[in-house]
């Protein structure tokens, strides 16, 4: 029986704990989530524990990477479940601030990072990527740990902080985990929980559908009818506004096409079906 990790809100908290590890000369991994976990954040928590002696899960639904309009408020939170299954996975810290602690008043810094961020979530979430630059690169200087943990179900937001971690010099290896994903394909996700029953039916389309999409851009289609074709399937099943089916480099984030794929290339899907908004992504 694991036992239940720490919790602790403050940044001197935090630091006193990971300088006491340091001090023993052990290895910290962080994960950060918005909580709400679910097997895809606990698979990060593992994959930290096999680099690291000890893992640090932050936990805080960050306001400013939300626009106004979108579901901050509703964003599921429940700090009691998401402690005992961070126990269980073997994470020993949780960092839970307040917005105050991240915010505090007069806060006027933003990390925007260029080049990576600017299709699919950039285009369609232009507060998105702003928001989580500065609130990873404060809790990773909060933090300070060897390494941090990041899912490829976000496989764009994973390049942006790759990229961040790269360009301003932090002192942390960038990791990316596998998407996890429910038994019929569905990536695994916090918001799933806003589906009814038979939208949760009709969400096990994505990864059929851009399955067989990637295995159409694999036999050398043409992206432009592929991404067009898979969309139009999606939507026909009731999925609306389809916000982009679109190859893109898996490095650069270029867009690619016309005419058939080459190597490295990425398919991204982001959806709305009824009010939640479904992303997810396969290597080509
Ligand atoms: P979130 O709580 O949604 O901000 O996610 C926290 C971290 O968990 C991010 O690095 C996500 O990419 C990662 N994550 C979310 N869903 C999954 C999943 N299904 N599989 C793997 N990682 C995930």
């Amino acid at each position: 029986m694991a036992t239940a990790p720490s919790i602790v809100r403050t940044v001197a908290e935090l630091r006193r704990q990971v300088a006491a590890w340091r001090a023993a000369g052990e290895r910290v991994a962080m994960v950060p989530t918005m909580g709400a976990l679910h097997e895809g954040h606990l698979s990060l928590v593992r994959l930290g524990l096999i680099r690291a002696d000890h893992v640090v899960a932050s936990i805080f639904v960050n306001p400013a990477q939300f626009a106004p309009h979108e579901d901050f408020d509703a964003y599921p939170r429940g700090e009691g479940r998401d402690a005992e299954l961070l126990g269980q996975a073997g994470c020993e810290l949780i960092f839970a601030p307040d917005v105050a602690v991240m915010y505090p008043d007069g806060f006027s810094t933003r990390v925007l990072v260029d080049g990576v961020s600017g299709p699919l979530e950039g285009e369609k979430r232009p507060q998105f990527f702003g928001g989580v630059a500065t609130v990873v690169a404060k809790l990773l200087n909060q933090c300070g740990p060897d390494v941090a943990l990041f899912g490829e179900k976000d496989y764009q937001q994973l390049l942006v902080i790759k990229r961040m971690a790269r360009d301003l010099d932090l002192p942390v290896e960038i990791v990316g985990g596998p998407t996890v994903r429910e038994a019929d394909g569905l990536a695994m996700s916090s918001r799933n929980a806003y589906l009814s029953a038979e939208e949760r039916a009709t969400a096990a389309l994505v990864p059929i559908v851009m399955a067989e999409a990637v295995e159409r851009l694999r036999a050398g289609l043409a992206i432009e009818a592929v991404e067009a074709e898979a969309a139009a399937r999606l939507e026909a099943a009731g999925f609306g506004p389809v916000d982009y089916v679109q190859a893109h480099d898996g490095e650069t984030m270029a867009r690619l096409g016309p005419g058939p794929v080459g190597a490295g290339a990425r398919l991204f899907v982001a959806a709305w079906l009824g009010k939640t908004r479904l992303i997810d992504n396969w290597a080509v």
